[in-house]
């Protein structure tokens, strides 16, 4: 911890990074540290010295799909959250990982650039969006990705959209040890009451679901079936553990009332899936990503 302390005292950072503040879930511990670099080559630099420090880290940007764990996190936090910067290229917008879907769809309109608005209400970093391949109503991120930078297995590489290998809530950045940087994104010419009315779309699809402190969905949604309604089905709308709740609005949400734990959301993802599996013979698969 001396030598963290001395060697990355350039970064920005914060001591005793909390998870339950941090986290749409509003649960968890706390990580020791998390570093805030504010350019790409601060970032790479930054993934570059914990590496070579043997300090296990985790990327995170808006923590809107994460369970992080109860107490002390075992790992250091590198926060994209002030990487924000973003820019016209001749077919879209190039974007660091840190810009938030809100940024992302103003700028863009501000452009008059369409391609995004299905991002309208994800809270997402693009981070986060191009590592989940984030999407809504048949439309996800990877249909607008034209490449992404990134530190794969600590090379610093440019990914086609080939290379990203997206499927449904599936990317290469989930199998291997990635880093996103940033990414172009592929956007067409457009005009503000046209991206106004398509963001409009979106919003009102979004009307429905439940409010309060949660990941979104928690489980991915199986080949043929749809989570939610298994989840309904298996009579588990309104089951509590603790501080923690199905929704009664969207079973796929586990909604924190406010002093729910992470291991009481995981007893309460365990109850779901054996009883999803006990009447459908389904295994449901987690969305959400666990933080060590
Ligand atoms: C109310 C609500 C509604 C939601 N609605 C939707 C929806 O409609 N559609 C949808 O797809 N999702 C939805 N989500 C889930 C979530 O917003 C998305 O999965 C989003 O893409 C996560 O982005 P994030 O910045 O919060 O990522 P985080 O939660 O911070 O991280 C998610 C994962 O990505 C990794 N990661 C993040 N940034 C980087 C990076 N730069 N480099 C490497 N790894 C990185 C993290 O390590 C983690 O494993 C919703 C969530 C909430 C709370």
């Amino acid at each position: 911890m001396n030598l963290m302390q001395n060697t990355f005292a350039n970064y920005q950072r914060e001591l005793r990074f909390d998870f339950a503040k941090h986290s749409s879930i509003g649960c968890g511990g706390y990580a020791v540290a998390a570093y805030y670099p504010t350019t790409a080559e601060e970032f790479v630099e930054l993934v570059s010295l914990l590496s070579k420090a043997g300090e296990p880290f985790t990327v995170l940007g808006n923590l809107t799909n994460v369970l992080p764990p109860d107490g002390k996190s075992q790992n250091t936090v590198i926060s994209t959250k002030r990487l924000t910067k973003i820019a016209a290229t001749q077919n879209g917008v190039y974007a660091l990982s840190g810009v938030s879907s809100s940024m992302l769809l103003k700028t863009c309109k501000g452009m008059q650039k369409s391609g995004v608005e299905f991002l309208e209400g994800i809270p997402c970093t693009l981070g986060g969006a191009l590592y989940m391949n984030a999407g809504v109503a048949g439309s996800y991120v990877s249909e607008i990705v034209e490449s992404v930078d990134a530190l794969i297995e600590g090379k610093l590489v440019c990914l086609s959209v080939a290379d990203c290998e997206y499927a449904y809530k599936s990317s290469v950045f989930m199998r291997k040890n990635s880093v996103i940087i940033g990414a172009a994104l592929r956007l067409r010419s457009s005009n503000a009451e046209e991206i106004t009315a398509k963001t409009e779309y979106y919003r009102a699809r979004r009307a429905h679901l439940p409010k309060g402190r949660s990941m979104g969905c928690v489980f991915k949604n199986p080949s043929g079936a749809v989570a939610g309604k298994l989840i309904e089905g298996a009579g588990l709308k309104g089951l509590r553990i603790g501080g923690a709740h199905v929704s009664e609005t969207h079973a796929n949400f586990i909604i924190n009332d406010g002093g729910a734990t992470s291991a009481e959301i995981k007893r309460l993802i365990g109850i779901i899936k054996n009883a999803v599996f006990a009447q459908y013979k389904i295994r449901l698969e987690e969305e959400i990503r666990y933080l060590p």
